[in-house]
């Protein structure tokens, strides 16, 4: 069986050593569980890493918008 894991950065760091890179399946199953890239402690599901990477990715948009806003002012 081919190895199909990737390695993602997430907010939530691990709780054995506070590294926040994991490893997930890149089939992304909301039930998978997600372990620590450095030493393979179990960290959370990919559900929750799917939430946290949704909330970082909506707050980098928000402020694209805002910089847009803020350029159409100064015209
Ligand atoms: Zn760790």
């Amino acid at each position: 069986m081919p190895d199909i894991s990737e390695e993602l950065r997430i907010p939530k760091p691990c709780p054995s050593c506070g590294s926040q890179r994991v490893r997930v399946s890149q089939v992304h199953n909301p039930d998978d569980k997600v372990f620590c890239v450095s030493c393979g402690t179990y960290v959370c599901l990919y559900a929750d890493v799917a939430k946290m990477r949704e909330e970082g990715a909506g707050s980098e948009a928000e402020e694209l918008l805002e910089q847009a806003a803020n350029r159409g002012m100064k015209k």
